[in-house]
């Protein structure tokens, strides 16, 4: 069979039909509502304890910081209240002998060092006047001095209030067994209280949270934001639910599991953790290709929406589907041969280097799809110099960058297609859709906004028209696709993580006054 035969065959392996797309919608649905009543489902539908999403019109001066997995970043936000902000950020790398510390203590007095010394630097008149006023008003501190600052803490954490959360697990190479089953915001705050520092740590954020709340006061009008999606390295949502629909929620208050939440706003946002939609495969494609990459990942069976969508994953399915096809039959399909190298302008034979990353597990970088799928340079020379550079595989022919261009755009679509059903499921699910349009639909009343982040949604060649595709072949949304406005937002743990920090003061004060 010839080389572009055997491509089309592979890449319609990856085909991801109008009938898949609405089976999955139903079954995204499903799974949603299953996720809000009861724990252990396969979406989590994690109440997250924020009540409001911005419109623009926030001011003030809030700080942020963010623990991943290498530095720790600390930020302040000035939000002008004109869906515009200035931000003044410091990064440092955590050392590496913190992560394993015998005790928490010795991780969250520095972190709380950091951002002392960030006062110092960025907030000096701020900083030094508080000081001045603690030392002479007899320790008390003023209000309008603190700080609120949201927390952004990329590990497993049992969030049970807007600024509690207990540590369930480390990852990413902390381990510091004492932070086990504490809570991390109190952790936090003990050290800066220790260094008298006026800073309150109003919120634990989630980064995807952030992302929609960044979404939401960037966007324009003032239309409330209804989703976040991260497509990055993982990929996951979140999005504004009715309250009264998280009966988990409810239920593990009268339980006395939780402490106290705001009920005012009606709504609450919803951290989906869809990476894990079903995990059962119920509804979800597989090709042979997805079936190996989850069998030899370090966690089978577990985030299966998330091995067929997102970044970490995608390069590693082309890799696979290539090396396939170059051992189907013995070795018959002339993919990286010579018999059709003749057309070779490097007057050379194709060549795989012994060392090649074809042959490694995770050795193709997921940013290749977007260079081969995006390729329209004469004879394919940029797809062929990235096989070359990646692959190690010199002097490809033009049929063979043809057949990796079109397998790479397969796994590229049906990613963009599957990130359609989850975006899908939410707008149907909110109910905004059946909100009769003002207009044609597309004016600022009518849009439904959606924020999304990632390198795979912003780099990768038409991923938002391949979504938008999908979205018109989704019953329940069809013609109304274009009432759905998707927005990059960027910057979710610095000024989403601020915006929380807000929201969650307000609430704060709120429930005080309540009480
Ligand atoms: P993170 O998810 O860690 O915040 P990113 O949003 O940058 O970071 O996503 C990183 C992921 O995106 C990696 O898996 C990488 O392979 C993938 N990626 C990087 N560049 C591109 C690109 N140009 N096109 C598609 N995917 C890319
Ligand atoms: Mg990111």
């Amino acid at each position: 069979m010839a080389l572009a035969d055997e491509a089309r065959r592979v890449a319609a392996e990856f085909e991801y039909s109008a009938e898949d797309v609405n089976k999955g919608v139903r079954e995204f649905l499903r799974e949603m509502d299953e996720g809000l009543v009861k724990d252990g489902t396969s979406m989590s539908q994690i109440p997250t304890y924020v009540t409001a999403v911005p419109n623009g019109t926030e001011k003030g001066l809030y700080m942020a910081v963010d623990l991943g997995g290498t530095n720790f970043r600390v930020c302040s936000v000035q939000l002008h209240g004109n869906t515009t902000f200035s931000i003044k950020t410091s990064k440092v790398p955590i050392p590496r002998e913190l992560m394993t510390a015998e005790t928490a203590k010795e991780l969250f007095a520095f972190l709380a060092k950091q951002i002392e010394s960030f006062l110092k630097q960025h907030h000096e008149d701020h900083y030094f006047g508080h000081l001045e006023r603690v030392e002479t008003g007899g320790g008390t501190v003023r209000e309008e001095d603190i700080f609120d600052l949201g927390f952004t803490f990329s590990f497993p954490v049992h969030q049970i209030g807007i600024n509690r959360g207990t540590l369930i697990r480390w990852t990413k190479g902390f381990n510091i067994a004492d932070a086990i089953g504490k809570d991390v915001c109190k952790l936090l705050q003990d050290e800066i209280d220790e260094l008298k520092l006026p800073v309150r740590v109003a919120a634990l954020v989630n980064d995807t949270v952030g992302t929609l709340m960044a979404r939401s006061y960037t966007s324009p009008g003032k239309t409330g934001t209804l989703l976040g999606a991260i497509f990055g390295t993982g990929t996951n949502g979140a999005y504004v639910e009715k309250l009264d629909r998280i009966t988990k929620l409810k239920k593990a208050a009268e339980k006395g599991e939780i402490g106290e939440y705001d009920q005012s706003t009606g709504e609450m946002i919803v951290n989906t953790e869809w990476g894990s939609f079903d995990n059962p495969l119920s509804i979800l494609p597989n090709t042979p290709y997805d079936e190996s990459l989850d069998k030899e990942s370090v966690n089978p069976g577990i985030q299966m929406f998330e091995k067929r969508v997102s970044g970490m994953f995608l390069g590693e399915i082309v890799r696979r589907a290539l090396l396939a096809l170059l051992e189907k039959d013995g070795g018959k399909v002339p993919l990286f041969r010579d018999e059709n190298s003749n057309m070779n302008d490097m007057h050379t034979t194709t060549n795989i280097h012994d060392n090649s990353n074809l042959f490694k597990q995770w050795g193709l970088d997921t940013s290749f799809l977007s260079t081969a799928a995006g390729d329209a340079s004469q004879g394919l020379k940029i797809t062929r110099q990235a096989l070359n550079r990646e692959l190690g595989i010199s002097a490809a022919s033009i049929e063979d960058a043809e057949a990796v261009k079109l397998i790479s755009a397969a796994v590229g679509k049906r990613a963009a297609r599957l990130a359609a059903v989850a975006i899908a499921a939410i707008v149907i699910r909110s109910g905004r859709l059946e909100i009769a349009t003002v207009g044609d639909g597309t004016s600022e009343e009518d849009v439904i906004d959606v924020g999304v982040d990632g390198s795979l949604v912003e780099f990768y060649p038409g991923f938002e028209d391949l979504m938008r595709e999908a979205l018109r072949e989704i019953d329940g949304i069809k013609e109304q696709e274009k009432r759905v406005r998707i927005g990059i937002a960027k910057d979710g743990s610095g000024v989403g993580a601020s915006l929380i920090a807000l929201v969650a003061a307000k609430q704060i004060r709120r429930m005080s006054v309540a009480a």
